[in-house]
């Protein structure tokens, strides 16, 4: 039968990647159906409960900053947060949350029934409804046709997905969920390059049968960062401690002696796992020499005893697993209540996407998430939100958009997926971005949620409490811009400590936040602002910090984007010899002496030609005029 309507955009997939997609569509105003396995699965963590990290909390905030849901669900549910790098500069810091899983769930699910234009439905879907190269729909499980203009996959860990436990394997989704074998037998069929990739999950722990008393405690961060620009601490449930421990030398021994029994080793599985998130067998293995590797022992949640023990993660067999979890200090008695696993799944090579998220091979098929060959919620959730808004700009007949590089991790992340491809599980990280010091976490709205609201992802109240933020920036630049220290004065005895000299002409509060010593809290308290004008918030504050004392490396940036862009069109000579430049990884120049590229513009579409080499392109080509 068919669906009783039809919708603009169709969604396969209440992950995380599906409900950023879906929730993006419906923002647009087109009509939206988010259809997935289990409407109580919406929005579920499969491993780890946190949000945010190195690299990844910036995708978190771009999502923000373009009115998605994922921050704003971490206020909701996160039970510990904390600033991770925060003695690093500016571009490195990052928000980690711990989430109470049951929280964030139902903070993901609350959005999800409160947005205008989005309706969900349960069911699997089996095949699509192609009209020649073109998607038209969807065929759920018991047959019923979904028509749309446009679909949206984003199936996780399903395809094909087979969980393994020792030598012990059957198919799964994840563990307690049915695979989607039918949609990812179809899409074999199809002209996608599809591979296996594998991820692997810890057991989890009673925290009643753990001795905590032998392991250090973790707390987080007083002041206490937030997720979201529309968040705040009073929306913070109550915070809890996390606790450290360590692996032995005898669980190291127990492990090595099993090693033919873990999936990963016996051959079990063919998928490639994430480097930087390995599996225990993988650390000893690899880390032959470490006696000891770091356990984070995290709460599941408010009112749930399961222990997440973050760092050993395995795919042994269950008795092996509870030998080697004994052998941890504080673990001794544990009781284990669900067993660790890896599982192994399809994904689709990268590179048969467009930047904006839509197939090659199916016109109006956009895939999104895990499926992409990446790893983390994070990940997932960016992708899904650019793949939904493309798929109603789509719908609406409007061309689609997407972040450069210079402009957000979302497009340091799709660029790297659609240029370069991936063997392995992708996750983000600050490293993978060449502009770092302006894709920061703190100004994250200030470089999207403008774009956000054009596109009409971005709500009233989002965008007044943005335009509130922007002109509090500005009157702060401009206060510290036109306030004088004068020599003499009460204020110049202090900022003379900070010169290292006496003061001997006026100086602005601007230009003395630039000196090294000198922090935005020194400033405050020098000068407090106007009678009647309020102090800045800690957001604003922070933003003015970066933006003065990093005044000279952020334009330096900016300087090199701007140059590059002028240069798009420059024409690259028919005869360049590319094994000449200086420079250039071999990869590098065996592409460009088979592509021939015309200008620099295309040379720098061309896949493994990073920013990076296009500089050196252009450092040539002035050397030769
Ligand atoms: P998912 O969160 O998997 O969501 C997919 C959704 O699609 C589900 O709701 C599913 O029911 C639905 N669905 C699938 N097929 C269909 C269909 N045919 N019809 C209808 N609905 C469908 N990430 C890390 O960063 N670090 C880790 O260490 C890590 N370990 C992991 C361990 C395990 C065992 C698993 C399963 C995942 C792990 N992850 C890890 C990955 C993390 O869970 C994913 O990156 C993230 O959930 C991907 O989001 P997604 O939206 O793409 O897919």
């Amino acid at each position: 039968m068919n669906f009783p309507n039809r919708f603009e955009v169709i969604v396969i997939g209440g992950g995380h990647a599906g409900t950023e997609a879906a929730l993006a569509a419906a923002r647009m105003g087109v009509q939206t159906l988010l259809l997935t396995h289990n409407i109580e699965t919406v929005g579920v963590m499969s491993c780890n409960p946190a949000i945010g990290g190195i690299g990844k909390s910036h995708l978190v905030k771009e999502i923000d900053a373009l009115g998605g849901a994922m921050a704003q669900a971490t206020d909701r549910g996160g039970i510990q947060f904390r600033v991770l790098n925060s003695r690093k500069g500016p571009a490195v810091r990052a928000t980690r949350a711990q989430a109470d899983r049951q929280l964030y769930r139902a903070a993901i699910r609350d959005i999800v029934e409160a947005q205008p234009n989005l309706w969900i439905f349960q069911q699997g879907a089996d095949d699509l409804i192609m009209d020649g190269d073109t998607v038209t729909g969807v065929v759920t499980q018991t047959g019923i046709r979904i028509h749309g203009t446009t679909v949206v996959l984003t199936a996780g860990t399903f395809l094909g997905g087979r969980i393994h436990v020792g030598s012990d394997n059957y198919q799964g989704g994840r563990m307690g969920d049915a695979p989607a074998n039918r949609l990812a037998e179809r899409l074999r069929e199809m002209p996608f390059r599809v591979g296996r990739l594998k991820t692997g999950t810890p057991a989890r722990i009673d925290g009643r049968s753990v001795d905590f008393s032998v392991m250090e405690e973790q707390w987080g961060d007083d002041p206490r960062p937030v997720m979201s620009y529309m968040g705040s601490r009073s929306e913070h449930p109550q915070q809890v401690c996390c606790h450290v421990t360590h692996t032995t030398e005898r669980t190291h021994e127990i492990i090595r002696a099993n090693l033919d029994q873990s999936a990963m080793y016996s051959g079990n599985i063919e998928g490639v796992g994430p480097r930087y998130c390995p599996s225990i067998e993988d650390k000893v293995v690899r880390f032959a020499d470490k006696s000891s590797h770091q356990i984070f022992v995290e709460p599941e949640g408010l009112k749930s005893n399961e222990l997440y023990p973050n760092g050993i993660s395995t795919s042994l067999p269950f008795a092996v697993q509870v030998e080697f979890i004994h052998s941890i200090r504080g673990f001794e008695k544990a009781h284990i209540t669900r067993p660790g696993y890896a599982i192994e799944y399809d994904y689709f090579d990268p590179q048969d996407l467009r930047h904006w998220m839509e197939t090659r091979f199916a016109g109006n098929l956009f895939f999104a998430g895990q499926i992409n060959g990446t790893t983390g919620y994070e990940e997932a959730g960016a992708q899904g939100l650019l793949a939904g808004l493309n798929a109603a700009l789509r719908a609406r007949g409007e061309a689609p958009w997407y972040p450069r590089r210079d402009e957000a991790y979302t497009g340091v992340l799709i660029d790297d997926l659609i240029t370069m491809g991936t063997r392995e599980p992708y996750r983000m990280f600050t490293s993978r971005a060449e502009y770092r010091l302006l894709l920061r976490e703190d100004n994250a709205d200030q470089r999207l949620t403008e774009k956000g609201r054009e596109l009409g992802l971005v709500d009233d109240a989002r965008w007044a409490a943005y335009c509130d933020k922007r002109e509090a920036v500005a009157r702060e630049h401009e206060r510290l811009r036109t306030t004088f220290v004068q020599p003499g004065s009460a204020q110049a005895e202090l900022a003379s400590a900070w010169l290292d000299q006496p003061l001997k002409r006026e100086y602005t509060l601007l230009d003395l936040l630039k000196r090294p010593k000198v922090t935005y809290g020194d400033i405050a308290a020098l000068a407090e602002p106007e009678a009647g004008a309020d102090r800045v918030s800690d957001i604003v504050a922070q933003q003015v910090e970066t933006e003065i004392k990093y005044a000279g490396y952020i334009q330096r940036q900016q300087d090199e984007i701007n140059q590059l862009r002028r240069h798009e069109d420059t024409p690259l000579p028919e005869d360049l010899d590319y094994a000449g430049i200086t420079g250039l990884s071999n990869e590098v120049r065996q592409k460009l002496a088979e592509v021939r590229p015309g200008t620099l513009a295309q040379a720098s579409r061309i896949s493994g030609v990073t920013p990076a080499a296009v500089s050196l392109l252009l450092v040539h080509l002035k050397k030769r005029t």
